[in-house]
């Protein structure tokens, strides 16, 4: 068993993140759920961290997850988190961007990055705003699917698709 401390050491390949930011959730510690990882979910958080997190990052700025992984029970327990969400399996990460507007960093990661599996431009009522993005590293069985979608209040349980166009449109309104 590593120290624990290790959870707070940079993720090698993503100085800006470390284990910890992507595994603490206060609903978890709320309701004293476990939220561990095994080991094919935490590699597949490196995975994303490194691809996507990190060069994000580097390009604009602060960003801060707001939920990486999530346990079974954790996820059940989720308000409105889909049974079979990615971020089960360490797939997918919850962006808050500190510097740019989420439809800004959305539009960057489908610019940018070479393969992802949903990104998912999210709004809620009361202003809060980020992008789920999912990623699945090489050789795992599904294909990445590269959909880009929304979620807004009035969707409802629907993820509408919207396209690059849409998304320039929004983040052009924002900065
Ligand atoms: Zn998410």
């Amino acid at each position: 068993m590593p120290p624990l401390n290790c959870l707070y050491e940079k993720i090698p390949g993503a100085k800006n993140f470390t284990m910890h930011e992507l595994l603490r959730s206060a609903r978890a510690e709320r309701l004293g759920i476990p939220n561990v990882p095994d080991l094919n979910s935490c590699a597949r958080l490196i995975h994303i961290t490194q691809e996507i997190a990190q060069p994000a990052r580097d390009a604009l700025g602060k960003i801060v997850v707001s939920s990486g992984f999530r346990s079974p029970l954790l996820n059940m327990a989720t308000p409105g988190a889909s049974l079979t969400s990615a971020h089960q399996f360490g797939a997918a990460l919850d962006l808050q961007p500190k510097k740019v507007s989420a439809p800004e960093l959305a539009l960057w990661i489908v610019t940018y990055c070479e393969v992802w599996d949903q990104v998912i431009y999210e709004r809620r009522p009361g202003g809060g705003e980020w992008v789920h993005v999912s990623l699945y590293p090489p050789g795992s069985p599904a294909p990445n699917r590269m959909q880009i979608r929304r979620h807004w209040p009035k969707d409802g349980d629907d993820y509408p698709h919207i396209n690059r166009a849409q998304l320039a449109a929004w983040a052009c309104a924002r900065s």
